[in-house]
């Protein structure tokens, strides 16, 4: 969707609609797109600066970086972007201090439908976790901890402490 920055105004430009992408276009391997992702915005301008302000929300599908169980990971974001032109990025090379915060437009459009796939994909964790206390897989036959014990853990042992147990009946 291709913004005319010409034709903004203060008041603004609102747009409600939903965007599909591929799920290739996220940048989370193997990440997936469950829903077409939803935007409710508002695009104004005071003289050159353009302001994209809003909520964007998903639902997104990743591998647990620990255990590897795929789960849903639901988007629900605001932004509140300025954007300057991009003639300014040149002016702002020379200063000391980079403002990562500031965004750049190359007159005359703006594609909305980038700026919305750049912030979804900044909304991303680090390492997508099933759970913050994701137990992982078991070392010893891969089996997912959590889905319940595999012939390797011992019952309400912890692998390393019966490892440690083991040596220590060794040393008696
Ligand atoms: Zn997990
Ligand atoms: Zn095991």
């Amino acid at each position: 969707m291709l913004i005319d920055v010409d034709k903004l105004t203060k008041d603004g430009l609102t747009v409600n609609r939903d965007f599909e992408y591929p799920s290739a276009a996220l940048v989370e391997e193997d990440a997936a797109l469950l829903k077409p992702v939803h935007v409710e915005l508002t695009v104004s301008k005071i003289e050159d600066q353009v302001r994209i302000k809003g909520r964007v929300s998903t639902l997104i599908r990743f591998n647990c970086s620990r255990c590897l169980t795929p789960f849903e990971f639901p988007v629900d974001s605001r932004f509140d972007l300025v954007f300057l032109p991009e003639e300014f990025e040149e002016i702002k090379e020379g200063l000391e201090e980079e403002d990562v915060n500031t965004l750049y437009y190359r007159a005359p459009q703006i594609d909305l439908r980038e700026v919305v796939l750049e912030q979804l994909n900044l909304t991303f964790p680090l390492r997508p976790l099933c759970a913050e206390d994701c137990p992982g897989i078991c070392p010893v036959c891969g089996a997912v901890i959590r889905d319940g014990a595999c012939s390797c853990a011992v019952p309400g042992g912890d692998l390393r402490l019966e490892s440690l147990k083991s040596l220590m009946k060794d040393k008696k």
